[in-house]
């Protein structure tokens, strides 16, 4: 049965539509779904009981089961069961400017990243729009606290979920859904070409963030596999699409590993990679795991890294760390979940 947190303010509308229904039933299922947060739909009062009895047979409203918190310092991580017995995970971050929840989009990941704990697990299937509403909505009420910023950036490539991601940013970004502000809302790419086209066509503002991890061809190849497929030149010409289209900023993710892709010189490719570009680049401390082999770039080379693009006038920052028990990268959270 089709979960009610699947669908978009507009489904709901053409759903009532064509079962003879009005569609200003549709906000007021909204306003029960997301913001009295009710867990049945018999406790929609303002709903008549033919409407109810309709939802009740055409829909589940059932949630996701939480299996586990895990809290270290500004960072708790929720392991939650889906309906076949596949596990997920997201993460909540305590900002100073609010909380941020990063969202996982696929159960595994097919993009095979070397680096990446999550890539070792083949993807078993993509997320369906509400499993990624309720991490959201659920972590909130665990919490009591609003959640602000929302990236996805957990296991999973989206754009390899793009139907079900688009729905989920309408979702959330909904006034009467979880009004969560679409420039904060960040989703992040290994560089999947097509849909960065498709996406620079997406009206909301949300941002996009690319795990670049490498200056060219040749580092990028022996880390991702997905640069077999679209090279760094490809990536860049969408990218550049992506910005005349859209002007928005972009974001590239770059995760600092010893002596693959963290020299000098690196970063003097890096800076001349991007310098056209309207950007800036985050560079991410690797956590090391006992699964790979990869080690973590010292602290004096992070920041020699870190000044080349300064000079080079490159906006550019370190991410923070959150206790260093568990990483937010993209990928690198499956790993931590024995650690904490
Ligand atoms: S880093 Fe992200 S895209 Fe790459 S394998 Fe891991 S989860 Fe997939």
């Amino acid at each position: 049965m089709n979960n009610i947190f699947n669908l978009t303010l507009e489904e709901i509308e053409d759903y009532l539509i064509s079962n003879n229904s009005k569609k200003f039933h549709a906000l007021q299922l909204f306003e029960w779904l997301y913001i009295k947060r009710v867990e049945s739909f018999s406790e929609m009062s303002n709903l008549s009981h033919d409407l109810i009895d309709l939802l009740k047979n055409n829909f589940s409203i059932d949630r996701l089961k939480v299996v586990d918190v895990q809290d270290d310092k500004d960072v708790s991580k929720y392991l939650f069961e889906l309906h076949d017995g596949e596990h997920i995970e997201a993460v909540l971050m305590k900002h100073d400017y609010g909380n941020s929840i990063c969202v996982s989009s696929q159960v595994g990941c097919n993009m095979g990243c070397k680096f990446c704990e999550s890539g070792r697990r083949k993807k078993v299937r993509n997320l369906e729009t509400y499993e990624m509403v309720l991490q959201i909505l659920m972590i909130e009420e665990l919490l009591g606290e609003r959640i602000s910023h929302v990236v996805v950036m957990g296991i999973g490539e989206p754009f390899d979920n793009y139907d079900n991601l688009i729905k989920f940013f309408k979702i959330i970004n909904h006034p009467k859904g979880l009004a969560i502000g679409s420039r904060h809302i960040t989703v992040s790419t290994c560089g999947v070409v097509p849909k960065i086209l498709e996406f620079s066509d997406f009206p909301l503002q949300v941002n996009l963030a690319v795990s670049l991890h490498a200056p060219n061809n040749e580092i990028r190849d022996k880390i991702m596999p997905i640069n077999k497929v679209y090279r760094i030149e490809e990536l860049f010409k969408a990218l550049k699409y992506y910005y005349n289209k859209t002007n928005r900023r972009l974001t590239f993710e770059y995760i600092m590993l010893k002596d693959i892709n963290d020299s000098d010189e690196c970063a003097r490719e890096l800076a001349n990679l991007v310098k056209d570009m309207n950007c800036y680049i985050n560079l991410i401390p690797y956590n090391e795991t006992n699964n790979i082999d990869f080690k973590r770039t010292n602290t004096i080379q992070l920041m020699k890294f870190y000044d080349i693009l300064k000079m080079n006038n490159i906006n550019v920052t370190i991410r923070r760390e959150f206790g260093g028990k568990i990483s937010a990268a993209c990928g690198q959270l499956r790993s931590k979940k024995e650690e904490l």
